[in-house]
Formats: structure tokens, sequence, C-alpha cells
């Protein structure tokens, strides 16, 4: 066990993202005190019920005072209304962080509600899973995942180190990038990819033709790991696409392109394009399971599901 980190931490929602946190901190002792708040009485009372919260508040300003760490974990488009109503009450000193899955629009709304003497060090844990709420937490949600740390050229070096120090108590590895960089990579490695997935679900509910019926009785042919995508939460994904708006359109705009060639080979039976096409992706699988981001295991090491 270390030595706590923050003496008093403050979450700001306490789904998924917030319970795993307080979960995680509390197993490895980083943090003296955990204070948390959710917008409704009943993810407050599941949270003392569960009991990673040392304090459950029913305003983010009182949950907020005498915090050291402030972690923002709600979805995209609220987060600058959370900072406008917790700016005033903010200890001097105090370190603001958040846990959104875009970066640039988020630093847009939040920075201008910080005061002098507060430190706002944007992040973003590349770990999840689709299920939300805070039941869904759990204290390893972040062991060997990246986690993307974003800080503003005014951000003090030192508020980072003890940031980075405290995802690293949690497990994961940290990186840091500006914010649009990190945006451009977020919406090449899981902006798009979950348009893609609930795209295909969409295609599959509306097909009059194959019945709902026959697509999950047959789902392990390859739609049911899209159907476990399509399910995540649809506020955050809505926020995601409206904040990260431009970037998501550039890689969709590739990705039509890329699709209208593999559609033309498969027309034009150009066999060659399609093989080697697929031996280049197989590779990037490959490139994911070696850095340890992934199992190698036959069916992502799923066990069988029972018949009947
Ligand atoms: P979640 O499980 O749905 O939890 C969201 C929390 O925010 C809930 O406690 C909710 O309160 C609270 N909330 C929502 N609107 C609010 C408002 N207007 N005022 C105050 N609280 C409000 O979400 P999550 O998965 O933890 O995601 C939180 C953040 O992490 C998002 O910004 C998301 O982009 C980011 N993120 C998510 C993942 C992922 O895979 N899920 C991964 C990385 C980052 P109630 O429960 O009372 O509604």
């Amino acid at each position: 066990m270390s030595a706590p980190i923050y003496d008093r931490v403050a979450l700001i929602g306490l789904g998924l993202i917030a319970s795993s946190m307080a979960h995680a901190m509390k197993a490895h002792g980083l943090a003296g005190h955990v204070a948390g708040h959710a917008r409704s009485a009943e993810s407050r009372a599941i949270a003392a019920e569960i009991g990673f919260c040392d304090s459950v508040h029913d305003t983010a300003a009182k949950a907020v005072e005498g915090a050291d760490l402030v972690v923002l974990a709600v979805p995209v488009g609220v987060m600058g209304d959370i900072a406008d109503e917790i700016g005033p009450h903010l200890k001097q000193g105090a370190t603001v962080t958040d846990v959104g899955s875009v970066k640039q629009a988020v630093i847009d709304a939040v920075a201008p509600h910080l005061p002098a003497g507060v430190q706002f060090v944007p992040g973003h844990p590349i770990a999840g899973t689709e299920f939300s709420g805070p039941r869904s937490g759990f204290a390893t949600l972040f062991v060997n995942r990246w986690w993307l740390l974003t800080p503003l050229e005014t951000t003090e070096a030192t508020a980072v180190a003890r940031l980075r120090a405290l995802c690293e108590g949690m497990g994961a590895n940290v990186d840091e990038m500006d914010a649009a960089h990190h945006d451009l990579v977020l919406a090449v490695t899981s902006h798009t990819p979950h348009l893609i997935a609930y795209t295909m679900v969409g295609v599959a509910d509306d097909l009059g033709r194959v019945s709902n019926s026959e697509v999950i009785k047959y789902s392990a042919s390859g739609f049911r790991d899209f159907t476990r995508i399509a399910a995540s939460d649809p506020t955050m994904w809505r926020d995601v696409f409206l904040t990260n708006k431009e970037a998501t359109l550039d890689i969709l705009g590739r990705f039509t392109e890329e699709l209208f060639a593999l559609q033309r080979a498969i027309r034009t039976g150009d066999g060659q394009a399609l093989h080697a096409y697929f031996t280049r992706t197989r590779a990037i699988r490959r490139g994911i399971i070696e850095a340890g981001q992934d199992t190698d295991a036959p069916d992502f090491g799923r066990t069988p599901a029972k018949a009947g």
C-alpha cells in the first residue's frame, strides 16, 4: 500500500469510470478521502450502499470543497456546466482533471470557469466496457491500459507529475500529447469504429429479409462483437460525436473511400486486391496483441456459451 497521493479527491459523476477510479484508489491507498457526487439521488444512494466513496454529496459544489484533486467523470457535453458550478468552490492549489473521451472541446468548455491558482490537467483513460453506472466499476479497469494526459501550456509540471503518479498507481501507463492530436488518434481508434458498429447493428435491425431471431442466433460469426460496442452508453456517444466532429468526419470520409474501393474489388472479382488488403489489416491485430492490449486466445478468450 502506497502513501496517499492526494489527501482528498472529489469525483463528479459516479458511473463506470469514476467508480472504477474509486475502487482502484482504495485498493492501493492512493487517496486519503474520496468524496463523490452524481446527478441522481439513485446513483448517490448506490454509491453510498457499495461504499466506494467516503462521503457522497448532493451537489458538485459541496463535493469539491477542500479537494486536492477534482475529477470530472460526466458526459463530455455537461463538463462546462459542472465547471461553471464548481469554479468558485475550488480550493486554491487544487488540480482539476477530467476523463472525457474528447479533449479539445472539454478544454474549451471547462478552462474558462477555473480560477487562477487551480491547475487543469485534462485526461482520458483508454479503458472501458459497454456497461455504465455506479455498479459497473471495478478496481482493475485501468491495469495495463493507457491514460492520456493533455496538459495546457500553462499547466504546472508538478501538477501533471502528481496526476501521472495517481494514474500509474491505478495500474495505467501514461502518455502526454496535445489535445488536437488526441482527438484525431481517438477518432481512428475509438470514435469511428463505434459509429461503424452502431451502423452495422442498425442495418441488421432494419433488414426485413433476415429475421431478428436469425441475427441473434447466428451472431457468433462476427456480428456479436459489433453488438458489444453498439451497446455502449447513448448519451456518452452522442456527446463524443457532437464534440469531436471534425476528426470523426475526416476519418469517416477516408473510411467510406476505402469501403468503396473494397466494394469495387468485390464487384470486379479482384481477389488479389482483397487478399492484399486483408493481409495488411491482419498485421495490425498482431501488433495489438504484441503490445499487450488484447488476448491472443481464440475468440478473444471467451469460453463457449452453454447450449440450450
Ligand atoms: P456513466 O457510467 O454513464 O456515468 C456518468 C455519470 O455522470 C453518472 O454518475 C451520471 O449521474 C453523471 N451525470 C450525467 N449527467 C450529469 C449532469 N448533468 N450533472 C451531474 N452528473 C451527471 O459514464 P462513464 O462511462 O463513467 O463516462 C464518464 C466519462 O468518461 C465520459 O465523459 C466518457 O466520455 C468518459 N469515458 C468513458 C469510457 C467508457 O468506456 N465508458 C472510457 C473512457 C472515458 P447519474 O448516474 O445520476 O445519471
